[in-house]
């Protein structure tokens, strides 16, 4: 393995060692690679972009790593890009990454459960194998990847499951695209389309989009807080197939936001794709097409949250971030296709 690869460290459980009170991240790029035996043929850069516990990671850090990739990869073709951060947050920055658009260069998240120093801790491993797999030819042109516990996963499906399991990753519905055996990186899936958002033209920072989840009676109170709160736009988690209580669909608020701001429905499930075709009562899914709410199709109400933050702050019309939702999620494969208002995009006052 001879590639270039940099090293770029944020923080997080693969960084922490143990303080007096608890783990803390401190632990700079240079001693994870450090750390790693038998990588004397690599030609690692290492740069410590943060260390912080992602739960403080934002959307400006997903930007600035996005920034450093496209650098690196103008720099160094052929090259490759380790990102180490902490698990918490990590399917939205690996995801806004791929959102924003990585071209070939292969780029690799990858973090640990257990801190450094701990019994059976899985940083060095997760590293050795984020690298072997960055280095591989067959991470080319696959998009931002997630290799943890020798699984090797796509940005745009992997989320955390288990609060400290190891195998937390999975991929639901999907599954891993690929492994790692005896150091060596097994890619047996290939995505099949990817897509971009444009570059943001505001700090995306200053972009905030609430996510509300909604339970069994929920008449969606707090839905009418949600622009004087000063948000941009909203994600709803809501049941099943993508339905809300008749109730909440019926009640001032829902009207008024979807009025005010572009307003995504998600679902809790945490697979499949929402329905558009199926369902006619007030709150199904043909209800709310109707009503205005944008479909999340296959994504998460998280990472709907990530891409209505960057599409907001690439300051788009509101028929690109239908197209854009219709195509991260999965339900408008060519990119044609009708894309419905064209307009402007509604948002509140203050947050254009
Ligand atoms: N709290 C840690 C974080 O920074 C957890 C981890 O990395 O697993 O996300």
């Amino acid at each position: 393995m001879t590639a270039r690869v940099l090293v770029l460290a944020c923080g997080g459980t693969i960084s922490s060692t143990p303080g007096p009170n608890g783990a803390m991240p401190q632990l700079e790029a240079h001693d994870l690679v450090d750390e790693l035996r038998g990588g004397a043929s690599l030609r690692v850069t290492s740069e410590t972009h943060s260390l912080i516990a992602s739960s403080d990671a934002t959307m400006a850090d997903a930007v600035a790593i996005w920034q450093r990739v496209r650098q690196w990869s103008h720099t160094t073709p052929g090259g490759a890009v380790v990102v180490t951060h902490g698990t918490d947050t990590m399917e939205e920055i690996a995801f806004a990454v791929e959102a924003l658009g990585v071209g070939p260069t292969p780029v690799v998240f990858t973090g640990a459960m257990r801190y450094a120093g701990s019994l059976g801790a899985d940083g060095g491993a997760n590293l050795r194998s984020a690298i072997s797999v960055a280095t591989s030819p067959e991470a080319a042109d696959m998009g931002v990847l997630v290799v943890f516990n020798d699984e090797i996963h796509l940005a745009t499906r992997v989320r955390k499951s288990h609060t400290s399991n190891v195998a937390t990753f999975v991929s639901p519905g999907f599954g891993p695209i690929g492994y790692v055996h005896e150091g060596q990186a097994r890619v047996v899936l290939r995505p099949a389309l990817r897509f971009n958002v444009a570059a943001p033209t505001r700090p995306a920072d200053e972009v905030s989009v609430a996510l509300i989840s909604v339970g069994a009676g929920d008449d969606g109170r707090l839905l009418r807080y949600v622009e004087a709160a000063g948000y941009a736009g909203a994600v709803i988690e809501g049941l099943g197939g993508g339905h809300l209580p008749s109730r909440l669909v019926a009640s001032d608020g829902l009207a008024e936001l979807v009025t005010a701001m572009p307003v995504v429905v998600a679902s809790r499930c945490g697979a499949g794709e929402l329905l558009q075709h199926t369902y006619a009562f007030p709150g199904s899914e043909q209800d709310l097409a109707r009503r205005g709410l944008i479909n999340a199709g296959v994504l998460d109400a998280t990472k709907a949250r990530v891409l209505l933050v960057l599409l907001i702050a690439s300051q788009c019309r509101e028929g690109q971030l239908r197209s854009a939702f219709a195509r991260f999620g999965g339900y408008e494969q060519d990119g044609g296709g009708s894309v419905g208002r064209s307009g402007e995009l509604r948002l509140p006052a203050g947050q254009r």
